[in-house]
C-alpha cells in the first residue's frame, strides 16, 4: 500500500499543479480585457475633453458675434448723435451708447475667461495625448507578454496532462477508483497528508487510534473530518 500512496502523492502533485495553470489561463481574457477597457477609458476622458473644448469655443463665437452686433448698434446711436435736436434726446443717445460699451465690456471679460479655460484644456489635452502614446505602448506589451505566458501556460498543462496519465497508468485500479471519486468530492487536495495528527486538507486533528494504524499503511484511510484520503510521512 505503501507504493500506490506514494503514486497518489504524486497524482495529486501534479493534479495541483494542473489546477494551478488552468486557474492562471482562466485568468487571461480578463487581464486582456482589463488592458482594453484601461485604454478605452483614457481615449474617452480625452474625447469628453475635447467636447467640452468645442462647447467653450462655441460659446466665445456666440458672444463675440453679440459684442460685434452691440458694436454696430453703438456706431450707429454715435452717427446718430450730430443730428439730434434737443439736449434730452443727445443725453438719452450717449445714456444709450454708455449701456451698450458695460454690456460690451462684461461679454469681453467673459470672453477673455473663456479663452483661459481654452488654453487649459489645450495644454492638458496635449499631456494627455502624449500619455496616451506611452499608455498605448504599455499596454500593448502588456498583452504581448501575458499572450506569451498564456502560451507557455498552455504547453506546460498538456505536458502536465501527458504526465496525470503516465502516473495514473500505474495506480491500481481500486486506488484509482477511491481517488478519483474522493477527487471529483473535495475538488482539490485529493490525498492529504497528516503531520503531527493534524489533517492538511482540513486542519483538523485525527483520532491517535486512527494516526498509529495510519503509520502501519495497510489501507487506504479516510479523514473523519473532511473525508480526503489521507497518508503519513512516507
Ligand atoms: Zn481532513
Amino acid at each position: 500500500m505503501r507504493e500506490q500512496i506514494e503514486i497518489l502523492v504524486k497524482l495529486q502533485a501534479i493534479d495541483s499543479d494542473i489546477q494551478t495553470v488552468n486557474n492562471r489561463l482562466s485568468g487571461v481574457a480578463g487581464e486582456l480585457s482589463a488592458l482594453d477597457s484601461e485604454l478605452h477609458d483614457f481615449k474617452s476622458s480625452t474625447e469628453t475633453m475635447l467636447v467640452t473644448v468645442d462647447e467653450l469655443q462655441k460659446n466665445y463665437r456666440s458672444l463675440e458675434s453679440d459684442v460685434n452686433l452691440n458694436l454696430s448698434k453703438m456706431a450707429s446711436s454715435k452717427g446718430k448723435l450730430s443730428s439730434v435736436k434737443t439736449n434730452k434726446e443727445y443725453q438719452s443717445l450717449l445714456k444709450e451708447i454708455e449701456d451698450i460699451d458695460a454690456i460690451n465690456s462684461k461679454l469681453e471679460d467673459k470672453m477673455l475667461e473663456i479663452l483661459e479655460q481654452i488654453d487649459q484644456f489645450d495644454s492638458q489635452l496635449q499631456e494627455k495625448n502624449r500619455q496616451f502614446e506611452s499608455v498605448k505602448k504599455r499596454v500593448a506589451a502588456d498583452k504581448i507578454e501575458i499572450e506569451q505566458a498564456a502560451e507557455a501556460d498552455r504547453e506546460t498543462l498538456s505536458s502536465l496532462q501527458k504526465d496525470f496519465k503516465t502516473v495514473m497508468a500505474t495506480v491500481a485500479p481500486e486506488a484509482l477508483k477511491v481517488f478519483t471519486s474522493v477527487r471529483s468530492r473535495v475538488g482539490n487536495l485529493t490525498i492529504a497528508k497528516v503531520e503531527n495528527a493534524v489533517c492538511a486538507g482540513c486542519h483538523v486533528n485525527i483520532p491517535p487510534q486512527m494516526y498509529n494504524e495510519l503509520q502501519r499503511f495497510e489501507s487506504l484511510m479516510y479523514c473523519p473530518h473532511c473525508q480526503r484520503i489521507i497518508y503519513t510521512e512516507l
